[in-house]
């Protein structure tokens, strides 16, 4: 009852009812009901006694009526204050896992800077720390077990990592990323508890009879009350597990300054490389593929090569990488292919022009269609360009990737498998779709005189080719003694600096006819 005062209408009612009482103290000061029963007996002949009567019942009347609109209101706020908290708690919780969601974190921050709002445990605490944690092929065991596996995956770590306490610190931010506050800790009690955490997540679980096992990275930071926004503090724990996802799965790393440098400095190189795309500045170079039976030159592959304003060189591997994770791949390599065509265009008509694909565009259905685009556009005809994927392309969606391999046969392209052997699952590779050629990756040809192991993969890997009726691509032949070696295994093709380095396209081009003419001199 106390608390209905406290309400408007509660408070009109104490209002209203005090006034009344004020009123018939004054009445009763000033003898009003004397005045009252004159009046009745006065006007008795005209009805007043029925008069004041329906004033009494009326007033009786309305008193009952206003206690039953209270009880009305009161019913209404309660109603109204059970959607407020269903309506906060749904913009504030995760309804998969019942955890706090991010916006609950971040309004967490302003009960903790609001002194006498300490309405979790750990706000009384002098630091916090804010650890990140983010699955490890969360991805593969959805398409393992499809996407209601996934949620029970994600129910089950959320389960976990409440069960090893501060429960009402733990967050889902969306996606498989989970924040964990822990109050109070000592760096090693930081460093244990990450260790904990992976091992919670990373036991394995069993979802329809299917026992399957993620991994976790976490990252963690500590924040002092008051210092900054624990959003903060959350941001570089985020970093920090980044960075640990970049070492590997099940790594846990505490936030350390020069993680900020270096996303800093990568979200420099990222505009950079916006800027370099839309002006054309990134060009294919060319190496060359040498035909070791006759000695000829067969084909060019065509390698990106970025040297930005400063004259600095950006490696391949680098730039590629940020343009595929930013999605600019398919822009950068409608350029590079449409300038190698052209190129290739001055060559003699037996040099094939090979061009690498990244893993994320065979997840593009359009990827066919866009590469035969570019080949009309240009007028090189389709058997004189070659696509080089690796083994890691064919896993990402194999449906799809099997379409456009065949969508690109089809027109006549060939399809070459590179870094053969360094990828996943490479035979399984082959059994699956037809390949014009393999590259056995350079590291094979780098080792296998030191290594009687890789020597014997080197000489299997040409053997498999030779039976599948695949030709083999040697990589990084730098030595005399890996050419006569694979040439004498019957490798059909070798590419490496002994050959020449990627050259720009003029270069090529008087490559071509020097080689011709020590050939030509030769025989
Ligand atoms: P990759 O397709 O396997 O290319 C061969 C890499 O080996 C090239 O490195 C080449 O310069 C290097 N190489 C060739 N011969 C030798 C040798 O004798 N010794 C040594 N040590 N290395 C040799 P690069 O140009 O740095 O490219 C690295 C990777 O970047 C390429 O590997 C390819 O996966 C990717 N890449 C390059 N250009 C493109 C492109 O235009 N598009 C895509 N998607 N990927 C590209
Ligand atoms: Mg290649
Ligand atoms: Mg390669």
């Amino acid at each position: 009852m106390p608390g209905f005062f406290r309400s408007r209408a509660g408070r009109q009612c104490l209002s209203v009812m005090m006034l009344g009482t004020v009123l018939w103290l004054l009445g009763a000061w000033l003898q009003f009901g004397d005045g009252l029963s004159a009046f009745v007996q006065m006007f008795d002949d005209y009805g007043a006694e029925k008069l004041v009567l329906a004033f009494v019942i009326a007033g009786a009347m309305s008193f009952i009526y206003s206690i039953l609109r209270i009880a009305d209101l009161r019913q209404e706020m309660e109603l109204r204050a059970a959607a407020q908290f269903k309506a906060d708690w749904t913009a504030t919780h995760d309804h998969l896992t019942k955890l706090p969601n991010r916006y609950a974190f971040e309004r967490k921050k302003l009960t903790r800077s609001t002194p006498k709002n300490h309405e979790h445990a750990e706000a009384e605490a002098l630091n916090v720390t804010v650890f990140s944690v983010d699955l490890d092929g969360f991805k593969k065991v959805n398409d393992l077990v499809g996407h209601k596996g996934g949620d029970i995956l994600l129910i089950e770590v959320a389960r976990r990592i409440c069960s090893l306490g501060n429960a009402d610190c733990v967050y889902r931010f969306g996606g498989d990323e989970f924040v964990i506050i822990g109050a109070g800790m000592t760096e090693e009690r930081e460093r244990h508890f990450a260790r904990v955490l992976i091992q919670a997540v990373t036991r394995p679980i069993s979802i329809d009879g299917f026992a399957v096992e993620v991994g976790a990275s976490v990252g963690y930071e500590r924040w002092i009350e008051g210092s900054e926004p624990l959003e903060n503090a959350a941001h570089r724990a985020d970093l920090a597990m980044y960075e640990a996802k970049s070492r590997g799965p099940n790594h846990a790393l505490a936030f350390e300054a020069s993680m900020q440098d270096k996303v800093a400095e990568r979200a420099a190189l990222e505009a950079k490389l916006r800027t370099a795309i839309q002006q054309k500045a990134i060009r294919p170079f060319y190496q060359p593929l040498i035909d070791l039976k006759t000695g000829d030159i067969c084909g060019f592959e065509a390698l990106a090569r970025w040297t930005d304003d400063s004259g600095t060189s950006i490696p391949p591997p680098v730039f590629i990488g940020i343009a595929e994770e930013t999605g600019m791949i398919t822009e950068l390599f409608e350029n590079l292919l449409t300038q190698a065509c052209s190129d290739a265009l001055a060559w003699h008509d037996r040099i094939v022009l090979s061009f690498n694909i990244s893993p994320v565009q065979m997840e593009d259905r359009l990827l066919a269609s866009r590469v035969l685009k570019v080949l009309v556009a240009s007028g090189l005809p389709p058997e004189r360009l070659e696509i080089e994927i690796t083994e890691n392309a064919l896993i990402q969606d194999p449906a799809v990737a099997a379409v456009i391999l065949d969508e690109l046969h089809a027109a006549g392209v060939q399809i070459a498998l590179d870094d053969f052997g360094t990828g996943y699952s490479s035979l399984a590779q082959l059994a699956r779709y037809r390949f014009d050629k393999i590259k056995i990756d350079k590291s094979f040809v780098a080792t296998y005189q030191d290594d009687e192991r890789q020597e014997k993969i080197v000489r299997a890997m040409l053997g498999l080719g030779h039976s599948l009726n695949i030709k083999t691509t040697a990589e990084g032949i730098e030595e005399h003694s890996q050419l006569g070696y694979l040439t004498r295994l019957g490798c059909d093709i070798g590419q490496g600096y002994l050959f020449g380095k990627a050259m720009p396209a003029e270069q090529a081009s008087a490559f071509i006819a020097e080689r011709m003419q020590t050939l030509s001199a030769a025989g």
